[in-house]
């Protein structure tokens, strides 16, 4: 029902014992989807939908969920206690952009004089969303009712991400179905490493990096105070970091964390300028249960990687827009990660025609927005309507990523025999990708392997 052929809107529907189950509920974020109003009709009646299980918190796998239970949902939503942390904050966020872009929406269609629009869903379905939560740790086989059970097992995407795997009995028939979720990375600068799993019948793997090999991290953090060391020191300029709230932010806060404490990192003002960035990190914070064993003995030394003497917090919006003021070398770290909204828009518009500025790109960026432009080498942009010339230094740095390259996730098949494997499919992927991820996975020895279209129904 989603993330079919696409990377967003990740549905599945299960039927299963006349009972309907669906592994995640993400919002589509893609223009042809949104056009189809895909996040406002789902195909499916969601009071029909006895239960959720959620692999992780980003939006493009939970950002429907209030949309779901506004449209009538009563069942309960499993996922892991890290996960449910997030969406309280995650949701609340999304419903502050629906609502504040159907704000904008209608002060044209007033003008205009058409039909006002109602958003997507508001700030209070959200906190509804949540009481129909209930959070189950990995590794714990947790029986929803009579022949369908599932655990979770942590797959290292981000904090909370969980790979689900379903025990369903049917006629007495045991089918053993697991969902890979998004796939994180082994060597995550701050996650475990994808677990192990139990042996599947059935896979739905994603396929997002299906066609690509990243770069290591330890070049990242060496690129990283190369970028800190010409902007602040030689140019005596701003660093702009646009990153994304979850994740990302907290790899770049952790990684300048440790070069301050091995004395590496120059004493210049460090500020993480977003409220949602705030609130994910303290998230973060909350569940070290997720974090690998070298954060763990770095926190040892220094209690909190996340924060630092020199490095601030800004939630309120007067304080983001005093840094407008300042002409000193800093690091601004701020979202969105693909500079399609949130404060570093404000930030870019005030640095970008001043050459002494670096604007550093650590992230993926779709097609269409303004950080692919920047990623592009465009030397002229438009932000908020007018136009200016990039004159800041534009640096990307590719080794960032949340997602697993075609290795590491063949890295984590490996541990299925590959002869009990019945079937796999392929979701969250574009379909060039795909193709690829498939004849990787024959050359590998996976035999039977299928790419569904968005609404195509399989038997099992
Ligand atoms: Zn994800």
């Amino acid at each position: 029902m989603g993330a079919a052929r696409n990377v967003t809107g990740s549905r599945h529907l299960l039927n299963i014992n006349g009972k309907n189950i669906l592994l995640d509920c993400g919002m589509f974020q893609d223009r042809i989807n949104i056009k189809a109003d895909r996040n406002w009709n789902f195909g499916f009646d969601p009071a029909t939908i006895d239960y959720v299980i959620l692999s992780h918190a980003h939006i493009d796998h939970s950002g429907c969920l209030p949309r779901l239970v506004k449209s009538g949902f009563k069942g309960k939503i499993f996922s892991t206690p890290a996960t449910m942390d997030l969406c309280i904050v995650m949701l609340a966020d999304s419903a502050r952009i629906q609502e504040s872009d159907t704000k904008y929406r209608n002060k044209r269609r007033i003008k205009q004089g058409k039909e006002l629009l109602e958003p997507l869903y508001t700030e209070n379905d959200a906190a509804q969303t949540m009481k129909f939560f209930e959070s189950v740790p990995y590794r714990t086989k947790f029986e929803i009712e009579k022949g369908i059970s599932f655990q979770f097992t942590d797959c290292g995407h981000i904090i909370g991400s969980a790979a689900i795997h379903l025990e369903l009995i049917e006629n007495k028939k045991t089918t053993h179905l697991t969902y890979t979720g998004d796939i994180g990375r082994y060597h995550d600068l701050i996650l475990k490493e994808p677990d192990t799993f139990p042996q599947a019948d059935y896979i739905l793997c994603e396929s997002t990096y299906g066609d690509r090999l990243h770069d290591t991290t330890e070049d990242a953090a060496v690129l990283l105070l190369e970028a800190v060391r010409h902007t602040c020191i030689e140019k005596k300029g701003k660093l702009l970091i646009p990153a994304f709230s979850l994740g990302r932010t907290q790899e770049i806060v952790y990684t300048l964390d440790r070069m301050r404490t091995n004395g590496l990192l120059p004493k210049i003002p460090v500020y993480v300028d977003s409220p949602l960035s705030t609130n994910a990190t303290e998230i973060m914070r909350k569940h070290p249960e997720g974090f690998n064993s070298d954060i763990l003995k770095y926190m040892e030394i220094d209690k909190d990687p996340f924060g630092f003497v020199g490095l601030e917090f800004i939630r309120e919006a007067e304080i983001s827009k005093s840094l407008n003021n300042s002409t000193d070398p800093c690091i601004i770290i701020s979202a969105s990660g693909m500079l399609d909204a949130g404060r570093i828009k404000h930030h870019l518009r005030n640095n970008i025609e001043d050459k002494k500025n670096t604007i550093l790109m650590v992230g993926f960026c779709a097609e269409h927005t303004l950080g692919r432009a920047l990623m592009n080498g465009e030397k002229e942009v438009k932000i908020f309507g007018d136009l200016f010339q990039v004159n800041a230094d534009v640096i990307v740095l590719q080794s960032y990523s949340a997602h697993a390259d075609y290795k590491e996730m063949l890295r984590f098949l490996e541990c299925q025999d590959k002869k009990k494997l019945k079937q796999i499919f392929l979701v969250h992927g574009e379909i060039n990708v795909q193709e690829h991820w498939k004849k990787t996975l024959m050359a590998e020895g996976f035999t039977d392997i299928v790419i569904p279209e968005f609404q195509d129904t399989i038997e099992i």
